[in-house]
């Protein structure tokens, strides 16, 4: 069968996609259109707005690539300079860059322009690209506020906008800075909103950026077939470094992400995996761009199996395989806790999660516990172990928290509260962990599964974090993304 044939077999011919980039999607893989890009494509290439529920993982970058390609391909060269067609924001670098690879690669053979304008890397360059004009701006929205305001950035010609992960750019207080970009687009655009929970602050950003939106919804893929298998360890803070350790030396682990709460505790976790003989890749906000793609690249390509992260550095990170998520500490906001368990078990994978408790941290995991709809089994109680390191006047962990090093996600900039908390409800299935090991194999470590009473709450303080800012305003200091 010739190429020509191929393509027009593809499934995304009959959603109306031709030439060039039917023949990228082809030479992609992208051969059987998945749910959401067959609800999003038709009615976008027809000019209609898009209210679209749906995770990182679903596909749905090519739900709103193809059609903006398809579009921009027919319009030529002619663009006013400092300007894009169109633009998609992001709440954070690495899915800015993933969108960029995306867009790319259906875009292969198609003359189209593409710039990323992101924090953390060199403005200089950034300016420059776009200063011809560009077709389209893949931009976390800090940077481009910034662009904006000073003038190397003009949105009036911006006739297509894709906000991705609205919930995320939610609670990292990115909201007026999206209302404003929004604001300053071309009145006639079209627009697609995609997030993956629907908290009522998402639903009137819809109202007030959509014109009359197809509202599509698809189910998370863990929904389906994959199961993430959650479980608990109780440990002392000064054990849970041993603990680590010992778990990972079991090979079955052999994709794993390690969360920590802090950007400081993450760079503690990975030097003692290193003490310990393993080699981990870290990814945190105070890295710098180059560093945090070079440690993503590393894990996607399995030079390294363990990779440590804060919550805002891994979100809408889509890495395929990831065997086990370790919550090295708990998430100061419960809802973290889901999305950092749902890096694991994609694609219709099983993926197994495991947190290590504190009894400092009992009060945070009960919240998790309400947020889930599910009680956590106890797989192993460390809390009774002689523990030599131990200074008896260690009652809390939080002495280790220097100012300023939380990621911004569990202290939104604008001070409100995150999303709906429904987020688990009914995504990920527990498995009574009973018969499961560490790495999830059936066999020889019985559940210890301990009454909830005796979990002492401990009044877990939240961080809220304040900003305000307009294209005239000032930035803040300490931005992830
Ligand atoms: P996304 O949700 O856009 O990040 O996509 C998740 C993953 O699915 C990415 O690795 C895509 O390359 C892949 N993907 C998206 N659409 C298709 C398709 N129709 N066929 C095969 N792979 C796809």
């Amino acid at each position: 069968m010739t190429n020509e044939n191929k393509a027009e077999q593809n499934g995304f011919a009959t959603l109306g996609i031709t030439g060039a980039l039917l023949k990228a999607a082809n030479a992609a893989g992208f051969t059987d259109p998945k749910p959401i890009q067959a609800q999003a494509i038709p009615p976008q290439l027809e000019g209609r707005d898009i209210f679209g529920i749906a995770q990182t993982g679903s596909g749905k970058t090519a739900a709103f690539a193809l059609p903006i390609l398809s579009k921009i391909i027919g319009l030529g060269t002619k663009r006013r300079p400092k300007t894009a067609r169109a633009l998609i924001l992001a709440p954070t670098r690495e899915l800015a860059v993933q969108i960029e690879d995306t867009i790319k690669l259906l875009a292969k053979g198609a003359h189209i322009s593409t710039a990323l304008v992101l924090g953390g890397v060199s403005r200089y360059s950034q300016v420059k690209k776009i200063a011809p004009g560009v077709d389209i701006l893949i931009a976390t929205p800090g940077r481009l506020t910034d662009l904006v305001r000073e003038g190397d950035l003009i949105l009036a010609d911006t006739k297509w906008l894709v906000l991705d992960e609205g919930d995320r750019m939610l609670d990292m207080g990115f909201i007026n800075d999206v209302k404003r970009i929004a604001k300053a687009t071309a009145p006639d655009r079209q627009t697609a909103l995609f997030s993956a929970t629907l908290p009522n602050e998402i639903a009137e950003l819809a109202k007030g950026l959509l014109k009359d939106p197809v509202r599509i919804e698809v189910a998370p893929q863990s929904t389906t077939a994959a199961e993430i298998v959650q479980s608990v360890v109780l440990a002392r803070t000064k054990q849970k470094r041993q603990v680590l350790s010992k778990m990972l030396a079991d090979e079955a682990m052999r994709s794993v992400i390690v969360f920590s709460r802090t950007k400081h505790g993450a760079d503690r976790v990975t030097k003692d995996l290193a003490r310990d003989g393993f080699n981990a890749a870290v990814i945190h906000g105070n890295k710098s761009q180059n560093a945090r793609q070079k440690a993503l690249n590393d894990f996607r390509d399995g030079s390294v199996r363990i990779l440590v992260a804060t919550d805002i550095a891994a979100r809408g990170i889509d890495v395929p395989g990831i065997s086990h998520v370790v919550n090295f500490d708990l998430p100061d906001e419960a809802e973290s806790y889901v999305h950092r368990i749902g890096r694991t078990g994609r694609n219709g994978r099983d993926g197994i999660a495991i947190t290590l408790c504190d009894p400092s941290e009992n009060g945070k995991l009960r919240q998790v516990e309400r947020i889930i709809r599910m009680r956590l089994p106890v797989i192993a109680d460390h809390l009774g172990s002689p523990d030599p390191q131990r200074d008896p006047k260690e009652t809390t962990e939080r002495h280790f928290e220097p100012a300023n090093d939380r990621e911004h996600h569990g202290g939104r900039r604008d001070g409100r509260r995150p999303g709906n908390g429904n987020n688990g409800k009914k995504r990920f299935g527990g498995k009574p962990t009973g018969e499961r090991t560490f790495s999830g194999k059936p066999g020889d470590r019985p559940a210890v599964a301990k009454p909830n009473g005796e979990r002492k709450p401990d009044g877990a303080k939240r961080f809220r974090g304040n900003s305000k800012r307009r294209f005239g305003g000032k930035r803040p200091a300490n931005r992830a993304a």
